[in-house]
């Protein structure tokens, strides 16, 4: 008796990385069983249900055989519903209801996607990365979910044909009648709506110059920066104005963060590369896990989500010191390590932190007409609970009031917006201006190129170019408001942003006050 054999290839996702898989499916005689090798415990259950299913329902046979499955590399933990494709194929390849159409030229086909109960075919995450591995290994011919199919469109290079399947029927039609022309269109289903809404444009904010130009500051020198307001104050649309203001992401960049958000599932359906920086705003509810990401497999979290975008923390004081305490390794490294029982991982996690606050418990301590009668003591517990090392970390610091009526008015008649104020695209151009001058001054002092707010060096001073009459000043500031090294070497890397963003390569006192405009003078003795 021959051996019934059916073979495919198949990619699994680790992190951030896709790595190939072959699937081998072997029919035994024997008793009729189905055992699957090589795919975690909890996965190989539902797997199994699954797959029998989506077989008799889509009018086929399950061969009454011993089957064996295998998935290798053996080393790998794979766990998720993505083989659950590839694996039926191979089960009708091995029991003949298919045939490979001799398109194929025999080489062996790639596919991924879960099953339905009734066959019908699902997305699943990281089609980017997944289709990537594929890629790498020269195949040819690729069958990914319909709902996939523009993330996969995106990543393939030319050699390598996709189709886009609906059901396990479909699948088993085009391995038998070979692949269909890509009309490259989408398949079915629209895209769902965009990953995140285009950023609202900074000129619709009225009333709020100094915490428009504390955010302009914190996006020219990626600076982490704090908003302390009320309720109601805007912290959230300031916040959210930022990736519209940001330079565009470099196609690199772009790959890196479609790759990131590919793997936690949320290309579903988008056409093309990420192009706006991502923005994500958690609730203060979140959790340590959420934000780091991990699990098994080991997926993103919004650190790495956020990478070379915005994170904005709201409710600072509400939040979890453990989770506040998390904040540390991306703000100091801009990565994150997962250290697990099975896996060690790192995964970038380069974001601008944009943190915001009550001042007080009552939220009105910086709001015109005394309504706050917190306490100085008061004030110092609330502001407390966030933590020393982060407050360190912590560039940039602006109050945020309420707008105040003449402020609305004008925001309902945008005709009447004063001249000076720009718009998100020219802050836009001044920003990526004051980027490149970091990038040339790195370049002359034969460093990575680095933000100002990045900027760690013991001769700070000295290599930010800060003349001695600034220098001269910002001791004597030091001195005033009891500053520690850190909020003296903030200062200096502010400055030297406003410089930057002025184009000036003199950094004067007038940019050195600016900057001391930008912590927070609650208490006398100035803790930022
Ligand atoms: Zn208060």
């Amino acid at each position: 008796m021959h051996l019934k054999y059916g073979r495919f290839c198949s990619a699994a996702i680790h992190g951030i990385e896709g790595i190939l898989i072959e699937i081998e499916v072997a029919l035994l005689p024997g008793l009729p069983s189905f055992e699957i090798v090589g795919l975690g415990d909890s996965a190989i259950r539902e797997s199994r249900n699954r797959i029998k299913a989506a077989i008799k329902n889509s009018g086929f046979a399950f061969p009454p055989s011993r089957v064996t499955a295998s998935l290798a590399p053996a080393w790998m933990r794979k766990e998720g519903s993505a083989f659950d494709l590839p694996l039926a194929l191979s089960i009708l390849l091995a029991s003949g209801q298919v045939q490979l159409h001799p398109s194929f030229n025999g080489q062996l086909p790639g596919a991924f996607g879960e099953l339905g109960l009734d066959g019908t075919i699902r997305p699943i995450p990281g089609v980017f990365n997944r289709t990537a591995a594929i890629n790498q290994a020269t195949l040819h011919h690729l069958l990914v979910p319909a709902d996939n199919l523009e993330e996969a469109r995106t990543s393939a290079s030319a050699n390598l044909m996709i189709a886009g399947t609906l059901t396990l029927t479909d699948s088993a039609r085009i391995l038998s009648q070979g692949m269909p022309e890509d009309s490259g269109e989408p398949l079915t289903r629209p895209a769902r709506p965009g990953l995140a809404a285009k950023a609202p444009d900074i000129r619709m904010i009225q009333g709020q110059a100094k915490a428009v130009r504390a955010l302009t500051l914190a996006a020219a020198g990626w600076h982490p920066v704090l908003m302390l307001g009320s309720p109601g104050s805007g912290k959230t649309l300031l916040a959210s104005t930022l990736p519209g203001i940001l330079p565009p992401l470099s196609p690199d960049e772009a790959r890196m963060v479609t790759k990131i958000h590919s793997a936690a599932n949320r290309m579903v359906g988008q056409p093309g590369l990420v192009s706006e920086r991502p923005f994500l705003a958690p609730h203060a509810g979140v959790t340590r896990h959420a934000l780091t990401g991990g699990g098994n497999p080991p997926a993103p979290g919004l650190f790495s989500l956020s990478h070379l975008g915005v994170l904005f923390l709201d409710e600072l004081t509400q939040l979890d010191s453990s989770v506040i305490d998390m904040l540390r390794q991306p703000l100091e490294e801009r990565e994150i390590h997962l250290s697990r029982l099975r896996y060690n991982l790192v995964l970038p996690a380069d974001f601008l932190l944009v943190a915001a606050a009550n001042p007080c418990r009552c939220g009105e301590y910086f709001e015109p007409g005394q309504r706050c009668h917190c306490t100085p003591d008061s004030v110092a517990r609330h502001l407390g609970k966030i933590s020393g090392p982060l407050l360190d970390r912590l560039d940039l610091a602006v109050e945020v009031r309420r707008p105040a009526p003449d402020d609305l008015i004008k925001t309902v008649q945008p005709q009447s917006n004063a001249p000076e104020t720009l718009s998100s695209s020219q802050l836009q151009q001044q920003i990526a201006a004051a980027w490149q001058i970091q990038v040339d001054r790195c370049r002359e002092l034969g460093k990575a190129p680095v933000f100002n707010g990045r900027f760690e060096d013991p001769d700070l001073a000295r290599l930010l170019a800060i003349p001695p009459a600034v220098l001269n000043l910002a001791g004597q500031a030091a001195e005033r408001y009891h500053l520690s090294v850190r909020s003296y070497q903030k200062l200096l890397r502010v400055t030297r942003t406003i410089a930057d963003l002025e184009a000036s390569s003199e950094v004067s006192p007038g940019h050195l006050a600016e900057a001391l405009g930008y912590r927070i003078n609650l208490f006398p003795e100035g803790q930022l």
